[in-house]
């Protein structure tokens, strides 16, 4: 029996499972084995919404044996501790498993870089976790802020909300939190605590979203000026603690909610073998395979991979996605001895919600922004989301958010 083993069911892992079955389906001398810590897929473009209420934190995780069944399926639901491409073989933390072709695709964490007190006081959003923990801190801040202010007490930094990082899910994080205050909480707290938020996004780069085209930056930065969020650029974070940040040229907030969402490390698990890296991430080859180890393609976050270009494509869910189509394609073309494909990415476009019924993007090279721009994204994200249930439910959860205010329950 053939075994084929994809480590991690996020982006390019369920991906790859798709699209392997494509050629394996009835091919019951191979079996398709995927393994990851958590038994469902999590919709990540979602969990910024889903930390803010705007959907609920159930309909953006899918499970794994939900998606897949077929005979030739294994779903292995641990974490996977080492991986010794010399011996073909991985151990778990239930136990070990071989392999005759193998896909890693085990995502990024969070990078503090060092930061002094980063990763005790921030939050980060990369789980569902996180977007729980997010959404229970922010309601709970309200409701103590509610409780000090007739007592005249200084609420600065209760009401003072960082968000480390103006790229793409800062942005649209900053824009959710305006959204959740101004539309849901401004009817249920006094006016008093809502006229005293401040929201800053802290930028080590001169401008908001840089990797974009200019004219979109431009719209971006527009936006998040006319919601009234304050940017601070070219500045980074010397210290993060429970009460405060201290910025690099000494500036000191007060806060209690730093949001770091400021860059990603590969996942942490143990490699054994003559492998290469490049910005911290395993280097492959043009068609996804790490050197030395032919049968052993990396892809996603975890992966670093050089465009035609010569630039390394974007930590980006479709490309993860684009990369598991060539991965599949791949292990078959080495089962059947057939040449390999070089991978190539195509950024197809890219649109970034900034609150309520605005968005603004690029589509083949056509900047949009506004409502219309707001419609295309939620229609290309629910077409995103796998399961029917996952779809109907997030497309229930949009239409009541329209119209009535955002659930702040805890949980
Ligand atoms: C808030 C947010 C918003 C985003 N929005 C967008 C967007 O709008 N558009 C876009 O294109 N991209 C977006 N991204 C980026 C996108 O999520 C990633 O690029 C994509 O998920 C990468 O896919 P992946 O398969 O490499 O990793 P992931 O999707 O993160 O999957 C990795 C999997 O590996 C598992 N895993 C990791 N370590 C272990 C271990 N030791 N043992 C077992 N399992 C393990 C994890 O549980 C996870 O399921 C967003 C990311 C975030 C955080």
């Amino acid at each position: 029996m053939r075994k084929i083993l994809i480590l991690g069911g996020g982006f390019g892992g369920i991906f790859t499972v798709k699209n392997l079955f494509k050629y394996f389906k009835n091919d019951f001398n191979t079996e398709i084995i995927l393994i990851d810590s958590r038994n469902y897929f999590l919709f990540t473009p979602l969990l910024g919404e889903a930390a803010t209420g705007g959907v609920s934190l159930r309909d953006i995780i899918e499970p794994i044996r939900e998606i897949f069944n077929y005979k030739n399926f294994k779903f292995i639901h641990s974490k996977i501790l080492e991986i010794d491409l010399d011996n073909k073989n991985i151990i778990l933390e239930c136990g070990e498993i071989n392999y005759d072709y193998l896909v890693i695709s085990l995502g990024s964490v969070p990078n503090f870089y060092d930061i002094v007190g980063a990763e005790k006081y921030a939050f980060t959003l990369k789980s569902i976790d996180d977007a729980n923990k997010l959404k229970k801190h922010l309601i709970n801040i309200f409701e103590r802020a509610s409780f000090l202010i007739e007592k005249n007490n200084n609420l600065n930094s209760l009401l003072n909300f960082v968000i480390v990082g103006g790229g793409p899910t800062g942005v649209e994080l900053a824009a959710e939190i305006h959204n959740l205050f101004f539309n849901t909480f401004k009817k249920m707290y006094p006016l008093d605590l809502i006229k005293n938020v401040n929201i800053f996004i802290i930028e080590k780069n001169n401008e908001l979203v840089s990797n974009f085209n200019p004219i979109l930056r431009k719209k971006v930065f527009q936006r998040i000026f006319d919601l009234g969020i304050k940017v601070l650029l070219n500045k980074s974070i010397k210290e993060v603690s429970k009460e405060f940040i201290v910025l690099d040229d000494n500036q000191k907030i007060l806060t209690q909610t730093v949001i770091w969402t400021a860059g990603v490390r590969p996942a942490d698990v143990r490699i054994i073998g003559k492998i290469n890296f490049k910005n911290n991430r395993i280097l492959v080859n043009e068609f996804l395979q790490i050197n030395n180890y032919p049968e052993v393609f990396a892809i996603g976050d975890y992966a670093y991979i050089q465009n035609k270009d010569g630039v390394a494509v974007p930590q980006l869910a479709q490309a993860a996605v684009a990369e598991a189509k060539i991965v599949a394609l791949n292990i078959k073309n080495l089962i059947l001895k057939n040449n390999l494909i070089k991978f190539e990415f195509k950024l197809k476009g890219y649109l970034i919600p900034l609150g309520k019924l605005f968005a603004v993007g690029e589509i083949h090279n056509l900047i949009v922004s506004g409502i219309l721009a707001w419609i295309l994204w939620r229609l290309v994200y629910v077409s995103k989301i796998i399961l029917l249930r996952n779809k109907i439910k997030t497309l229930i959860d949009w239409i009541v958010d329209l119209f009535l205010p955002r659930n702040t329950s805890e949980i």
